[in-house]
């Protein structure tokens, strides 16, 4: 069923669909009388980092900052779209679509790539004209990729044909991102921006690929700051956290039957062979055991409205990805320290890859303005860097809109 526009979208809904019908003039169409309207947000990670490639917990929620297509569905087997942010427009068509071995690198991949992974699944694809707009910041970790491949798959999707579950959707973008775009990420930011719902966090199992709406306290709210520091994610430091973790896993299961991931391994398990890893790689293992059930934890904790356990796992989360994993960065450090001065701030840690990018914030209601003024006087003197400061709510996942 499509949503109605939200109060807020009305204007932006209205400027989408001009633009799309000022596009269209001149054509043989002259109205967008066919024009539909799709979104797909972003999503932040409340807590779960690193550990959705050992097959454990991940805990992000879909975002009101959004990736929107307005389009018109034609005959031809062939995509048009503009973005507005980019003042592009580019095209492709479906015939021939494969993943090359030498990247265009240009934006348009996330959807030609979408609509190729949609061909490979059997899924039926429909071609259209269309112009994109997005509030998601790109590359500030909060999946404006992820965001612009569910929106592409929405608009891509014939609507004769029965539409697949959020998972299945999920796992055909995630491979239309390594497949075609060439960027190894995990399930979580397409199956957030797939399956989030309002008012909730989704508690994903990245073995089963499942996801279970996680209610969040009504008196909470999610704060985002970008450090302004972009999330440079060496693919060389990933890959050795992936082959540290994986050295792990063969080493343990020397000993312990049964351990195929660090899933499988729980803290007593990883205490009885810690003498066994290298120090580096037990620093990263005990990082994903932990994190793992912090993730569970702070499920609970957010049921029971248990602030100061989600204080205590948020800190916990933070100081294990700056210690134990390395991957957090001088300017996410003090990004957390200064919200943790502000009162109200309840819980706050580094949120996605790492080395830059964004912090999550949990924050009692009506102290989102003392966050936000406190960040933008104190950390640039810290840093030097300006910050960016998101006040977001949990939402629906991607689907259409009603234009009518
Ligand atoms: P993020 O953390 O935001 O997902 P990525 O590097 O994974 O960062 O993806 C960002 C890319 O997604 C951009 O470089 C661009 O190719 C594409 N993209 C995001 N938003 C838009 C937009 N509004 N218009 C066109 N392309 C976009
Ligand atoms: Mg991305």
């Amino acid at each position: 069923m499509n949503a109605p526009i939200p109060a807020s979208g009305r204007a932006r809904a209205a400027a989408l669909l001009s633009r799309l019908e000022s596009g269209l003039a001149g054509q043989s169409r002259s109205s967008t009388a066919g024009a539909r309207l799709v979104r797909a947000p972003g999503r932040v990670n409340l807590i779960g980092e690193y550990t959705d490639f050992n097959l454990g917990f991940v805990l992000p929620a879909a975002i009101d900052l959004e990736v929107w297509i307005a389009f018109e569905p034609w005959d031809r087997p062939e995509v048009e779209l503009t973005s507005i942010e980019l003042n592009e427009t580019r095209s492709f068509a479906f015939a021939g679509l494969a993943p090359r071995t030498e990247r265009h690198g240009s934006w348009i991949d996330y959807v030609a790539g979408t609509a190729w992974a949609m061909i490979e699944a059997g899924l039926p694809v429909r071609g259209f004209r269309g112009v994109l707009n997005s509030t998601v910041p790109v590359g500030a970790g909060l999946s404006s990729s992820a965001a612009l491949e569910m929106a592409s798959s929405w608009a891509l999707a014939d609507p004769t044909a029965a539409r697949p579950t959020a998972d299945r959707m999920a796992v055909v973008a995630q491979r239309a991102e390594n497949g075609y775009v060439g960027v190894n990420c995990g399930i979580m930011d397409q199956f957030a921006s797939a399956a989030g719902s309002a008012g909730h966090a989704l508690l994903i199992d990245c073995r089963s690929i499942t996801a279970t709406p996680s209610p969040m306290p009504p008196a909470l709210s999610i704060v985002v700051c970008d450090t302004g520091a972009p999330h440079k994610l060496d693919a060389s430091a990933y890959n050795t956290r992936r082959a540290e973790c994986e050295e792990g896993v063969r080493i343990i299961a020397e000993r312990e039957p049964g351990v195929k991931s660090l899933r499988d391994v729980d803290e007593a398990m990883l205490t009885r062979n810690r003498n066994r890893l290298p120090e580096i790689v037990g620093r990263r293992c005990e990082h994903i055991v932990l994190e793992n059930s912090r993730v569970i934890a702070t499920v609970a904790a957010l049921r029971d409205g248990d602030l100061d356990s989600l204080g205590r796992l948020f800190a916990a989360s933070h100081a294990s990805l700056r210690n134990l994993f390395e991957v957090s960065s001088v300017e996410l450090d003090e990004m957390v320290d200064v919200a943790n001065s502000v009162p109200g701030v309840l819980a706050s840690r580094m949120t996605g890859a790492g080395f830059g990018g964004c912090t999550v914030s949990l924050v009692e209601r009506g102290a989102e303005e003392s966050l936000r003024e406190r960040v933008m006087t104190e950390y640039p003197k810290r840093t030097g860097l300006t910050a960016r400061v998101f006040n977001v709510e949990a939402v629906d996942g991607a689907g259409p809109i009603d234009v009518s």
